[in-house]
């Protein structure tokens, strides 16, 4: 009989790549995937190890999970991803129900681990050099976007991060490998590909780099979209710049982690690049993309991070104008070089210095929005809108959310919609009623 698997994901969106990488790989071995944790034979969580919470998480969905096993003595129980790396043989004490921890260069074998599990709790937390998963065809979930992992790894080593331990070391997978993947995404009726990779900019194979990879998967037929997250600052080459000026599909939008907008800060995050330096590369980026977008990624309450250090980070925010900002309050991941050090900015401290800038962020996010009302944009239908079926959702060429009422489009369309109204999250096409709009906003 075939074997079910359910698997939950946690985490980044290389997480979500690498679920469909092990969905391929169980779906060749004769598994089947089931969205019911009680019909399953194998249960599997695939875990993010980035925040201290991400892990209570799953310690409790690993208690709910366990009752499966007792109603189910055959059940097998796996955990894999940033937290298997993580924790390793402390995870199997922890948690004694668990049967299998498995790191993210060991998923080419999982069907034979998760047999080895039947007879004994198994460990595979080996890192590879080496390992890409480039020649492992994933079962992508529908949609309209395909996520494609084109490197692995970091060896960055910013102070606060555990990514390259718990990933390992940079590597790139072969440029003809992801041309494979992103002819067979368009093929499949995928409009959008996402390149992804902790430092994505830094894509190197041989003497092909990142600019290459985006200039060659912009002559893919089928594919009308192109993206990539996360690139460093620090990775962005003259050459990636022109590929951007130049290739239509690639859109305009980067997301450009800054983490703080304080030199002293930033050095002491290992960030090797300079508020100056970044700044030039903004005005470096607009200028060869007309129109960019921006998002980004701070930290708050870094260790030793002073009122002069904040407001710093608040300066460079207002001067460089971000579309949108992911900001987090600073926590100590053990295992980080931080970790450490003294987390001496108390949390009250935390709170208030990322009040005031979520609050600025939302004025200049609205700002932004509101800027674009009037205008037309171009809009990839991606489906119904959750809370209004009369609605369509997708997304700008800018990668903002927009809504719109349905006519006679179909998912997978590229339309052009008159934007009516905005907020700080999303644009409205015209025909939105003003009393549904608060209730469609894709607050994050
Ligand atoms: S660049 Fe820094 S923050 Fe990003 S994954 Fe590498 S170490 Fe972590």
């Amino acid at each position: 009989m075939q074997r079910r698997i359910y698997l939950e994901t946690y985490g980044c969106q290389m997480n979500v790549a690498d679920s469909e990488l092990m969905l391929g790989q169980l779906h060749r071995a004769g598994y089947e995937r089931t969205e019911e944790a009680a019909d399953a034979d194998v249960i599997l969580l695939n875990t993010c190890a980035i925040r201290e919470h991400a892990e209570q998480r799953i310690y409790g969905r690993l208690g709910e999970l366990t009752r499966h096993k007792v109603r189910r003595p055959g059940v097998l129980l796996g955990v894999a991803g940033c937290m298997a790396q993580h924790l390793k043989t402390r995870l199997l004490e922890k948690v004694p129900a668990v049967d299998l921890v498995v790191g993210p260069d060991g998923y080419r074998d999982l069907p034979a681990l998760l047999d080895g599990a039947r007879d004994e709790p198994t460990l595979a937390v080996r890192l590879s050099r080496d390992e890409t998963y480039g020649d492992l065809a994933p079962a992508r979930a529908d949609g309209v976007r395909a996520w494609v992992s084109i490197m692995r790894g970091c060896d960055k080593f910013c102070a606060f991060c555990i990514v390259p331990f718990v990933r390992g070391r940079e590597r790139s997978l072969p440029l003809e490998e992801v041309l494979r993947q992103v002819e067979h995404a368009g093929a499949e009726g995928f409009k959008e590909i996402v390149f992804l990779g902790q430092t994505v900019n830094a894509y190197r194979d041989g003497e092909d780099d990142f600019a290459s990879l985006l200039r060659r998967a912009d002559a893919v037929e089928g594919i009308a979209r192109i993206r990539f997250t996360s690139p460093h600052p620090s990775d962005f080459t003259d050459r990636t710049l022109e590929a951007l000026a130049d290739c239509r599909k690639v859109m305009p939008h980067v997301h450009l982690p800054l983490q703080s907008g304080s030199n002293r800060v930033l050095d002491r995050m290992r960030r090797i690049y300079t508020i100056e330096e970044y700044e030039e590369l903004v005005a470096r980026l607009r200028a060869a993309v007309p129109g960019l977008a921006l998002s980004t990624d701070i930290i708050v309450g870094f260790p030793g991070e002073t009122e002069d250090d904040f407001e710093a980070t608040r300066d460079a925010m207002r001067r460089v104008g971000y579309d949108s900002a992911f900001l987090f309050k600073y926590s100590p991941r053990p295992g980080a070089r931080s970790a450490e050090w003294d987390d001496d900015v108390p949390d009250a401290e935390k709170t208030r210095r990322i009040t005031i800038l979520i609050e600025e962020q939302k004025q200049a996010s609205l700002d932004r929005n509101a800027a674009v009302v009037g205008q037309d944009v171009e809009v990839l239908v991606e489906g119904p809108s959750k809370r209004n079926p009369e609605h369509w959702f997708g997304k700008c060429r800018r990668f903002k959310t927009t809504i719109f009422p349905r006519r006679n489009e179909a998912v997978g369309d590229l339309v052009t919609i008159r934007i009516a109204a905005a907020s700080p999250y999303t644009l409205f096409g015209e025909g939105v009623p003003s009393s549904l709009r608060a209730m469609e906003d894709a607050t994050p």
